[in-house]
Formats: C-alpha cells, sequence, structure tokens
C-alpha cells in the first residue's frame, strides 16, 4: 500500500518528478477506465468559483495626516459602507475597516462589495468618505497599491458542494439565490457547486485540507483558517485569509441577485495523495455527488438530485449571434445580466468574457436567439412524484473554477507554488 508525507511529495516536485492533474484531468482518465494512470497522481488541483456571500475585507491605510481628526465614525468606499475598528487609530489619521462583500452602495443597489472588490484588484481608484466623530467631512481617493494592509477573509466560503433552488410556492420570490426573482410553480431551478471540481469533495475526510493549507483564492496566494459558519458534517465549508495584492479581478467580483448585490470568490486547493485511501474520493463522477433542492419558501429539501443533471453535457458557456438581435426597445438580457457584461458596442449585442460569470441566465432572457446555451434540467422525485425543472441561473461558474485549479497545477509543477502540510487537522 502506498503511503507518503506531503514532504515526500514537494521532493518529488522539486526533482521535476511529480504528477500533478487537475481534478478534470483524474475525472476523465476515470472515466475511460484509465485507472492505472490515476495511480501516479501525486497531486489533484481542484478549484470552485461561486457567490460566496461570507466574505469580507480588512483594509488599512492612512486617510490624512496625523492629527487632523481623533476617530472615524463613519466610512463609505465608492459609497459602499465600512465598518470602522476594531482599533480606532486615535489622531493618527490611520484607518482600519471591515468590509463586507455583500454590502450595498447607499445610492446605487447595483453596485456593492463584490464590486469595490474587484475595482480594487483592478487598480482603480476609489473614493473614500469620512465622517468624524466631531461631524466634520474628509474624503480621498486611493488604490490598493496604496493601501499597506489589504486582506480578504471569510466567515463561509467553498462549500463542499452546495444546492439547487426551486420555488414550490404560487407567488415570485426575490432571493440572493436567482439574478431574478424565481418564479413560482416549479417552474425554474438555481444552482451552486461545481461538482467533480470541488475542493472538499476531492478531500473530504480532510486528509489534506486543514489549517495552514496554502491555497489560490482569486488567484492570488492564501491560507485556510479553519470551518466556516454553518459547518456541519454533511456540508463542511472553510474559512480563509488571502492578500488582495497580487488577486486576479476575473477571478471575483460582484453578482447582482433579486435581494442585492452578492460577492463571487474563486478556490483552487491542492491535495497531495497521500495515501491509496485519498484516491478512493479524486475523480467522483458529478453523477455520485448528491444536489439537494431547496424550496426557497421555507428553505426545506424537497428532493434530491446530482451534479450530473447540470454539468454534463450542458454548455459550460453562452454563445452570442448578433445577427439574430431583434433591437428590442429595452434589452432585457442586458439590464438582468448578474455581472453587467452585456453591452452594443456598434450597435450589435457581445459579452464582456472578463466580466461574464458564465450563469447562462441571459439565454433565458433574450428574446431572439443571440444568447445561446443549454443550462439543463434537473429531474428528481417530489412527494412521490417525478418532475424535471429547467435550470435558468448558475450560480457557480465553473469554467473559471478549472481555470484556477489548471493555474495552480502550473505553478506547482514550476516551483512557484508550494504545497504546505496543515498546522492543525480539521475533523470532518
Ligand atoms: S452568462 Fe449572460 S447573464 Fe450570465 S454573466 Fe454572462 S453575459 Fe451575464
Ligand atoms: S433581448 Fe436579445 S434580441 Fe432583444 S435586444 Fe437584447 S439581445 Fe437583442
Amino acid at each position: 500500500m502506498m503511503k507518503r508525507t506531503s514532504a515526500d511529495i514537494r521532493k518529488k516536485i522539486e526533482k521535476g518528478e511529480a504528477v500533478v492533474m487537475t481534478a478534470q484531468e483524474v475525472s476523465d482518465l476515470l472515466s475511460r477506465g484509465d485507472e492505472t494512470s490515476v495511480r501516479e497522481v501525486d497531486v489533484v488541483t481542484t478549484g470552485t468559483r461561486g457567490i460566496m456571500s461570507g466574505t469580507y475585507a480588512v483594509l488599512s491605510f492612512p486617510m490624512t495626516a496625523p492629527g487632523l481628526f481623533d476617530r472615524a465614525e463613519r466610512v463609505t468606499m465608492n459609497g459602499v459602507p465600512a465598518i470602522v475598528g476594531p482599533c480606532p487609530n486615535e489622531r493618527l489619521g490611520v484607518l482600519d475597516l471591515m468590509v463586507f462583500g455583500t454590502s450595498v452602495n447607499e445610492s446605487d443597489p447595483r453596485y456593492g462589495g463584490g464590486h469595490l472588490f474587484r475595482e480594487l484588484m483592478e487598480g482603480k481608484e476609489i473614493e473614500v468618505g469620512m465622517t468624524a466623530d466631531d461631524g466634520r467631512e474628509f474624503s480621498r481617493k486611493i488604490t490598493l497599491e496604496d493601501m499597506p494592509f489589504a486582506r480578504m477573509m471569510a466567515t463561509r466560503n467553498a462549500f463542499r458542494n452546495y444546492r439547487a433552488v426551486v420555488n414550490t410556492g404560487d407567488a415570485p420570490v426575490r432571493t440572493i439565490f436567482h439574478a431574478d426573482v424565481l418564479r413560482p410553480g416549479l417552474r425554474e431551478l438555481t444552482f451552486s457547486g461545481c461538482g467533480h471540481l470541488n475542493p472538499l469533495q476531492n478531500d473530504p475526510e480532510l486528509r489534506a485540507i486543514g489549517i495552514g493549507t496554502r491555497v489560490l483564492v482569486n488567484g492570488g496566494e492564501g491560507f485556510i483558517t479553519g470551518k466556516g459558519t454553518r459547518t456541519s458534517p454533511g456540508s463542511p465549508n472553510l474559512t480563509m485569509v488571502a492578500d488582495m495584492k497580487g488577486m486576479d479581478p476575473e477571478m471575483a467580483g460582484g453578482f447582482i441577485t433579486s435581494a442585492g448585490p452578492e460577492c463571487t470568490v474563486s478556490w483552487a486547493v491542492p491535495i497531495p495523495i497521500l495515501d491509496d485511501g485519498m484516491l478512493r474520493f479524486v475523480g467522483t463522477p458529478d453523477s455520485s455527488i448528491g444536489m439537494p433542492i431547496t424550496d426557497i419558501k421555507d428553505r426545506d429539501q424537497v428532493g434530491t438530485a446530482d451534479y450530473s443533471q447540470v454539468w454534463d453535457g450542458v454548455s459550460a458557456t453562452v454563445s452570442v449571434d448578433a445577427s439574430a438581435c431583434l433591437e428590442c426597445i429595452e434589452c432585457e438580457a442586458q439590464e438582468k445580466c448578474p455581472t453587467a457584461a452585456i453591452d452594443f458596442p456598434g450597435g450589435l449585442p457581445s459579452i464582456d468574457r472578463h466580466l461574464c460569470f458564465n450563469c447562462g441566465f441571459c439565454s433565458t432572457m433574450c428574446r431572439g436567439e443571440v444568447f445561446k446555451a443549454d443550462l439543463g434540467r434537473v429531474r428528481f422525485e417530489m412527494e412521490g412524484q417525478e418532475v424535471e425543472v429547467p435550470v435558468v441561473c448558475r450560480q457557480s461558474d465553473r469554467v473559471r473554477a478549472l481555470k484556477l485549479a489548471e493555474n495552480l497545477k502550473e505553478r506547482i509543477l514550476d516551483g512557484s507554488f508550494v504545497i504546505t502540510d496543515a498546522v492543525e487537522r480539521l475533523h470532518p
């Protein structure tokens, strides 16, 4: 029986002898029946990208010269309210702030913390407004580069897959689980979870994933700090800390739901294969990964499907045929795109692929045949009846999750990313 430590694997990597594969590659090999090649693997790189509400930033930077105000009482960044503190930085002119990914711009309900984080990563200037404890107001512009401290953290991220949502009621529901209201009568379904690519799915016994595991968050290096809120044995999630400098804006951002702006985050996690037992879990097919289906009315589970129904044989991205545009008076696809990725340069509809989350919603909103994607249909049993519901919006982006897992593989092989041992194990 094969048994080794991550130090043994690091040595193999240094000598250029390690076999590193993405979870997608492992899955492809297994589906071809090639178990022999999979037994050679030393590290599996996994990934997930989705709406991760439990994300916040801790930022610290000089607001004015020392002595110009005693304490900050209220701060906004591009209109998004920040929480001041916990350190008061009395008379230092310095702000310590927490900004939630779900906080909303006070005058623009389509701009939130997730949008702000992305603009920081893009190197854009951010407008900071501050009211001091004596009522005086100050403002300044700042970029991420100007901040001595900018870390992204999480109260809850990277669930081991997640769930699908339907509405069995008779009225539409505003929800963070859809870019629009979720229509009643079991007419549509949205879901989250990257299936077989998901980090915790590939290491459910938490053999490699623990406190101190080095990971990529939005393309920058970070570390796992523990389990997150609402974690449970069947549905664990993780917390992390990662430097915002070096993050790739394409991997993060804001996502407008019918209940307000949300924050998207991408993770890639290396899983060193320490013994044969760990191989049992890598490459688990989507068809063996359960997807609970929840009713948005009360969050009760009404059925179970699996991730093959939403990822196998569907369109990973949306195709665009601008010539099919009907030139509607109002373009609903553009209006409801959760990442504002649709525009009409030169009068023709097009998608900004850097902004696009690959949610597929525009393919259901376009009145012509401009935006096309097969998002799949989900069959499940509910109250003894077989039902089938079309997917209308994905809240996970498997294209970027795979891209980040591939990027992590390259970085491990070229030595620029070093896999770590957890300093303490997390128990399932
Ligand atoms: S798939 Fe369509 S609706 Fe979704 S983010 Fe991309 S352009 Fe917008
Ligand atoms: S909804 Fe579709 S057909 Fe209508 S304007 Fe928008 S892109 Fe064109």
